[in-house]
Parts: C-alpha cells; structure tokens; sequence
C-alpha cells in the first residue's frame, strides 16, 4: 500500500510530520507485509492518518478570506463596545455628584435661587444638599435683607407648622376646598416652575417647611404678606414726607415692586398702596411695635447736629411713623461749637428742616430726663428717639429730601 502526497501545499509543519508519518507507516506496512504484522496495528496507524489530515484540513480553511473576514468583524464589534463601555465608565466618572463634597458645595454656593431651585430637582441627593440654611441664608440676605427682618422671618417660621398643619385638616376634611389647600402650601410654590405633579408630590414630602429656602421662596412668590417700613407712605403724599411707617408688605413678582397695606388710622379702614419700589422700603430697625413708645437709650448722648427718627402720631389713635430731624441748639445758645453746652440742657431741640421757619412743625422740645410722649392734639406726639449712626442710613434720608420746602 502506497500512500501518496497531498495537493495542499507548501506543506505546514503539522503537515510535514504527519507526511513523514503516512510515509513511515507506508514503509511500515510494506514491513509489516513482509514480517506478516497484525491487521489491528494497521487500522490503528490509518486512523491516526485521517485524524491528522482532518487537523490540517481545518487549519487551511482558518487561513481563507472569508474566516478572516468574519474574525475581523468580531474582533472590531468587541472593540467598539468596549469603547463604548469606556465612554460610560469616563461620563460616570466626570459626573456633578461624584465630585467632593467641598467642590460640590462649592458650586452650589455660586448659583442664583432658581438655578439652585432647578438643581434640587434633579435627584434626591442634590435636592437634600439644595435645600440648606447655609447656602439660603445668602442669597435671603441678598435679596430680602433690607425689606424683611430678622423678626418677620421668626414670625413666619413660628407659623409655619401650625398653618401647614392647617392646610392639611382643610384637605382632609373637605375635598371642596381642594384648591384652597393647595394654596396653603405656598412654600413649595416654587415647583411650579418646575412643572410636573410628581415633582410637586416629591417636594412636599422633603421640603422644610420653616426652612431658608421657604421662606425665600414665600417672599419671593408675593403669597405671603410681611412686616416692614414703607419711606414716603402714599406715593410721598405731602403729609406723610420725610417719615417712615410700618405697613405689611407683599411682594409683586411680575413689577419687581410690593403693595403695601397699612393698618387702620382711627376711623380710617386699611389704605393699600400699589407699586412701591425697593428704595422706599425698610426693614423695621427696632423690635418697638407701631403703638408703643420706643425706649429711647440715646437721650444722654445726642448733640446738636446729631441726625435722629423720633416717633410722631397725629392722634394718640393712630400708630406711630418715624420721622427725620436733626438734634438742635437752644434759643439761648450762641451755635458756637467751642461754647455750646447744649448737650447739657435737659431740654432736648429737635429740628425738621424740611419745614419752612414759622411752621409748628419746624422744632420739637423733648425732655431728657423725665421722657415719655409728649404733645397735644394741635401739633400732635412725640414718642421715643432713635440715633441714626451710619452714613447709609443718613443718606436715605437725604435722597428722599423734598424739591420744596413744607408748610
Ligand atoms: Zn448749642
């Protein structure tokens, strides 16, 4: 038996053995024939042969175009999707909220309220981190501290609970009044900018109702009304010049300016005036309530040219405004500063310049020792004195100055 060579060539290594092999065994069993060998050995070695050449058979079909086609396709679809798998792993790495905590807050610290409002919405994490009283309490400074007190934001956030757990007896036990509810819960007013329900039912079971950012965001929406000073009440009305009175303030969103309504005068109801700008505005510079008598702590010390606000009212009636004037010299003084003892006197001078001379409302005697209201029904009461100690505050005086003297 001949065995003969392969038309598959060069021959491979692989190849080239089992040739050696077939070559071998073809000597083998020329051998064997010869020395009369068993007919199992001879299968045995032909079934090695077929094996081996399958093997090499399959080995030349791996080098063809078309496997090589295929394992290239695969081997790039492998690759692309690892790409792929990297560019998820980079955007997750480089993601807001896997920053530090300090470069967090920190950006967080530089955005305006409604960027903040809008990134509290975007997950529960950033949402717990934008609502905090320490990136509030800047932006409230801002924007409301010159209008709403310390004292108005305690009040609100004493009645916050209270009226919010009103809000939710109102829900319970009159589906009616649906609306109504809603409305109480003006803290979480600002979702509405954000629009969604679901939104709104999230933010009403994590927004505080007390904090900061509520009570930003109460201002800021005009559904609250506050305790402030309103210069010039009435758009300057002659009568009310060069004073400032108390009145609860409500914030108009879309003018950028607030109502005011102050509270009854005796017979007169409530008066409401539209349109008021932030420059006429105030927050209340003491705790002393529109009807009581402010205890005046600087009788001892103010000297002539001192500027002062001392409490005024037409009528025991009626609450008190505070109005501007300078401390005065005694008709006896020579308005010498090297010889007046005017700051001696228990009788204090308090001058309103605004006023023409001759007017009764040009001077006013306060006494230092003995103080209390003091007046009569022709020119009206004078209550306690405040001390003007700062340059801005003198200047908003100057700055609301009237074009012509008053009568
Ligand atoms: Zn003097």
């Amino acid at each position: 038996m001949i065995f003969r060579t392969s038309s598959l060539a060069p021959l491979s290594p692989t190849r080239r053995l089992l040739h050696n092999n077939a070559w071998s065994w073809s000597i083998s069993v020329h051998q064997s024939t010869l020395n009369s060998c068993s007919l199992k050995h001879e299968m045995n070695l032909l079934l090695t042969c077929l094996v081996s050449f399958l093997l090499d058979f399959i080995s030349a079909l791996l080098q063809t175009s078309l496997l090589s086609k295929f394992w290239k396709v695969m081997f790039l679809k492998r690759r692309c999707l690892k790409k792929v798998d990297n560019v998820e792993e980079d955007s997750r790495q480089t993601s807001f909220v896997d920053l530090p905590d300090l470069a967090i807050e920190a950006v967080l610290s530089l955005l305006p309220a409604p960027s903040l409002c809008q990134m509290a919405a975007v997950c529960k994490d950033l949402r717990s981190r934008c609502q905090s009283d320490h990136l509030w309490g800047p932006l409230v400074s801002e924007k409301w501290g010159q209008v709403a007190g310390h004292k108005a934001y305690l009040d609100w956030k004493r009645n916050a609970v209270l009226r919010h757990e009103i809000c939710i007896m109102v829900q319970r036990n009159s589906s009616t009044l649906l609306m109504t509810s809603l409305a109480c819960l003006w803290p979480l007013s600002w979702f509405n900018m954000l629009g969604g329900q679901k939104q709104k039912k999230k933010s009403k079971a994590g927004t505080p109702m007390d904090s900061l950012m509520a009570w930003y965001l109460a201002l800021d929406s005009g559904s609250i009304w506050f305790p402030a000073q309103v210069y010039n009440r009435e758009h300057g009305h002659v009568g009310f010049m060069l004073s400032c009175y108390d009145a609860e303030l409500c914030y108009d969103r879309m003018n950028d300016t607030f109502r005011a309504r102050y509270p009854p005068h005796g017979p007169r109801t409530i008066v409401i005036e539209e349109g008021i700008s932030w420059h006429r505005l105030r927050a209340p510079p003491v705790d002393t309530r529109a009807h009581d008598l402010h205890i005046s702590e600087c009788l001892y010390e103010l000297r002539p040219g001192d500027h002062v606000e001392v409490q005024w009212r037409r009528n025991k009636e009626f609450p008190y405004g505070w109005w501007y004037g300078v401390v005065g010299h005694a008709d006896t003084c020579h308005r010498d500063n090297w010889h007046c003892q005017c700051h001696l006197d228990e009788t204090l001078w308090l001058e309103f310049n605004q006023y023409t001379f001759g007017s009764r409302w040009r001077r006013a005697a306060i006494d230092r020792i003995n103080h209390h209201e003091m007046g009569n029904d022709a020119e009206g009461f004078y209550g306690g004195i405040r001390k003007l100690r700062t340059k801005a505050e003198i200047l908003i005086w100057e700055r609301l100055w009237p074009s012509e003297m008053l009568e």
